[in-house]
């Protein structure tokens, strides 16, 4: 369910799925890992035989809930094809809302 929220909310592509939520002090984290089927070499189009190598995680301020600041925290896998040896990374892009508009807090 949280999954079809922030797919409608914020843009999540179905090559992510939701993991945790993290609260920050005035904030709050959405982390999204990547399912296996987003796991696709570039080079040759292998799925099944994608393996990772690692993984980081980028963050993607997103549109705010009321006043609170959303991030979405996404992984980017690093695999390693073993049919063509290609090391890449995945990371499906995610929509980036930079110029949303801010509520102005000062007041
Ligand atoms: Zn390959």
């Amino acid at each position: 369910m949280i999954h079809t929220f922030l797919r409608n909310a914020f843009g999540v592509g179905a090559q992510y799925q939701y993991e945790r939520t993290e609260y920050l002090q005035g904030g709050v984290q959405f982390y999204l890992s990547l399912k296996d089927e987003a796991l696709l070499c570039p080079q040759c189009g292998c799925m099944d035989d994608v393996i990772r190598k690692g993984r980081r995680y980028r963050s993607l301020q997103s549109v705010p809930i009321g006043l609170k600041t959303v991030y979405l925290v996404s992984e980017v896998a690093r695999c390693r094809c073993q049919v063509c040896e290609l090391i890449f990374e995945v990371h499906p892009p995610l929509p980036g809302r930079r110029c949303a508009i801010r509520a102005n807090s000062k007041s």
